[in-house]
């Protein structure tokens, strides 16, 4: 088991999902590390199976522990650290020289920590040049933070703390699934009765008190119809709507266009139901509106969204105690991962990479002049479609990502890999990704270093070291540094301890939406409970001099606005980007199950999360299943316009006729994202994870 222990016991957090559940991880005889759920109000004393498990990974047989280099006989051999990194430098530099700095990409995830993300965009801006940067965040959470930074402001996922949710009365749940997806949550949502969105009856809706099985697609329909339905009863709180709100006529009118009969009509959801969702929330003292991917993954995400934020401030629920808006952001740190500078858009502090002003702020923290900052580049789907084509990137930096499965449209996005000049993964074990690069290079994971992550509401959270990494791994601010001297950068300007990054952070956010300069790593290591915005200095209201609290509720006051107030967006519906047809006769939606963590390089490694979901299903009523000549427990094979993978048939009562559902973590021939549509949303440039047109059929046994 793992060697090199510099602590007996560390207080930690798990590193999947942005649940980010507090762990106490000790170093037990043998080598072994155990954990246990920490004291802390996000898990309330709770893991999932993945939390319980995470210590495996640490130790997995083919964990790498070496740089790897793809020899003249094409197989990948072990290398020495300074021969890997002198080969990435020279070949970078040399494709930099003939094709220019655009011509070598980075692609990062949302699940680095605070320090490697910055790093990493500042990596990426000045010792690569490029403006070819962005991160599988785009793929997450993109549309959600797209609808808050119009509606508020600013996007903090959740902007007050997971614990109100437990004071709620009502919770309605637009395409999320926590029960499934981070069951501690639904420790807090015991107590409210929870309206769910979901074309699947899955293990959260089935607790709710009212299911609205939406048809794939539709979300955004339902919200619409659900503002009609509210106006149409009385609901809107007017008085807010006129004091905190602009924009309410025009939501208004693109609402009433969706009487509920309409809404039923397109989305499968009975009117009766509608009305008895709208009177529930109107009728709460405290209620929330949540979406998660199911309703964001949509190439109208942002629309949607938007959507159902037009509904949480026509009944007044944003920016006051018992009430509000939220995103329940998927990965580990997709909160600060979305901050801290490694989108294609964005300087560090949720700066926009095209304002003067940030960029002049960025260049001095950075202590280079602003005409070396690049400008915005293409977003993730583009960036990976455009790999290896004429004007497009020849190479790419690829860490915390594994697009191969992840990416839509999977089997396109290998082949344009496949592509390059030059592929550099940076990962802790062989992902399907890492398999195909040039070069690896091993790095350390959770529990073998010190950092921060931002969790999903916005609270920053420590992450500390019990092991050392193996020999043989280093950090990746170790491989950032080395890197970007090799590439003549001053050494100093990249350092390895995750304190300096984490002090340079604090520069470069201070006065930013996402302020972060109030925050330090003595006073999270105090103990001290900080959500940002925590500017440096005392709150304006603390009138004795202590350090600015930090900001667990936000928009209480006024919104982060110019004038304080939220915005109402006029939206309309748009159908799916591809309809079904005669070919492709079903609708095919993606998730998530309990076991597994994205694209599953982490999870399928542990053996009883491999043991509890050895490989992809696909689940389908069992009228479909007549209809097409499936039988339960047999293979299927899915095709899309795109490709086709092949599942196991599981029968779901609970589903709609028109629709299968596929979870996205598993590999080769099983990738569900395969099928899948990167029609992108013309605001947050997110795919459409959330509906394909496929035909299913038998699939004989291999
Ligand atoms: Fe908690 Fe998420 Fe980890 Fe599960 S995966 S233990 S819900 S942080």
């Amino acid at each position: 088991m793992s060697e090199g222990r510099i602590a007996g016991a560390v207080r930690t957090h798990c590193p999947y999902c942005a649940l980010q559940c507090g762990t106490e991880l000790r170093a037990a005889p043998g080598g072994s590390v155990t954990v246990e759920p920490a004291d802390f109000p996000v898990n309330r004393g709770g893991l999932c199976q993945k939390g319980w498990t995470a210590p495996e990974v640490l130790s997995v047989r083919d964990r790498l522990r070496t740089p790897l280099v793809r020899g003249a006989d094409g197989a990948l051999a072990p290398a020495g650290w300074d021969e890997a990194l002198d080969l990435v430098a020279r070949r970078l530099r040399e494709i930099r020289r003939e094709s220019g700095p655009d011509a070598v990409a980075v692609f990062g995830g949302g699940g680095l920590t605070n320090e490697k993300a910055y790093l990493l965009g500042k990596f990426a801006r000045l010792a690569l040049g490029t403006s070819r940067i962005d991160y599988n965040g785009r793929f997450c959470m993109s549309s959600a933070a797209a609808a808050s930074n119009a509606a508020f402001g600013v996007d903090r996922g959740l902007p007050f703390p997971v614990t109100d949710l437990g004071e709620a009365d009502v919770v309605l749940l637009a395409g999320a699934n926590p029960a499934e997806t981070m069951p501690p949550l639904m420790r807090h949502l015991d107590r409210p009765a929870l309206i769910v969105a979901d074309p699947r009856r899955t293990p959260t809706a089935a607790r709710a008190k009212l299911h609205l099985r939406t048809a794939p697609g539709t979300d955004l329909a339902l919200a619409l119809g659900l503002l009609h339905t509210a106006v149409l009863e009385g609901l809107v709180d007017e008085a807010y709507v006129a004091e905190r709100t602009r924009g309410f006529d025009e939501a208004r009118r693109h609402a009433l266009a969706w009487s509920p009969e309409r809404t039923e009509r397109v989305t499968g959801v009975p009117a009766a139901a509608l009305r008895e969702a709208v009177g529930l929330l109107a009728g709460a003292d405290r209620a929330y509106i949540l979406t998660g991917r199911g309703a964001e993954q949509h190439s109208k995400g942002t629309d949607t969204v938007a959507a159902f934020v037009n509904l949480a401030l026509a009944l007044g629920l944003p920016g006051r105690e018992g009430g509000g808006y939220g995103c329940l952001t998927g990965q580990g740190n997709g909160q600060g991962g979305r901050e801290l500078g490694q989108k294609s858009d964005q300087l560090p502090g949720y700066r926009s990479i095209s304002d003067p002003a940030a960029r002049a702020r960025i260049a001095e923290v950075w202590g280079v002049p602003e005409s070396r900052l690049p400008g915005p580049g293409p977003s993730a789907y583009e960036l990976l479609d455009s790999l290896g084509r004429p004007g497009g990137p020849r190479a790419l930096f690829l860490a915390g990502s594994n697009p191969v499965v992840s990416a839509p449209r999977a089997g396109h996005v290998t082949e344009r890999l496949a592509s390059l000049d030059l592929l550099v993964v940076a990962d802790f074990v062989p992902s399907e990704t890492a398999r195909m690069a040039d070069v690896v290079l091993p790095v350390a994971q959770w529990a073998e270093e010190e950092g921060t992550l931002t969790n999903l509401e916005g609270r920053v959270l420590r992450r500390r070291a019990l092991l050392a990494p193996p020999p043989g791994v280093r950090t990746d601010l170790e491989v950032l540094q080395g890197l970007a001297v090799r590439l003549g950068e001053p050494r100093d300007h990249y350092p390895t301890d995750p304190r300096a990054v984490f002090d340079e952070i604090r520069r470069a956010t201070a006065g930013a939406r996402a302020d972060y300069s109030g925050v330090s790593y003595a006073r999270l290591d105090a103990g001290e409970a900080l959500y940002w915005p925590c500017p440096a200095g005392p709150a304006a209201s603390d009138g004795d001099g202590r350090p600015h609290p930090g900001t667990p509720r936000m928009f209480l006051d006024r919104f982060a606005h110019p004038d304080g107030r939220a915005r109402f967006a006029a939206v309309a519906f748009r159908e799916p980007a591809e309809p079904v047809s005669e070919a492709y006769p079903l609708v095919a939606t993606t998730g998530r199950v309990l076991a597994h963590y994205q694209s599953g390089a982490q999870t399928r490694r542990v053996a009883a999360l491999g043991a509890a979901e050895p490989e992809a299903f696909v689940e389908v009523h069992p009228d479909t299943a007549r209809r097409f000549g499936l039988v339960e427990g047999g293979l299927a094979r899915i095709g899309s316009a795109r490709g086709s993978t092949v599942a196991r048939v599981r029968f779901a009562e609970g589903l709609r006729t028109d629709t299968v559902f596929l979870p996205f973590h598993f590999a080769g021939d099983q990738r569900a994202n395969l099928l899948t549509n990167p029609a992108l949303d013309p605001v947050s440039r997110m795919p459409e994870f959330k509906v394909s047109a496929v035909r299913i059929a038998p699939e004989p046994e291999a």
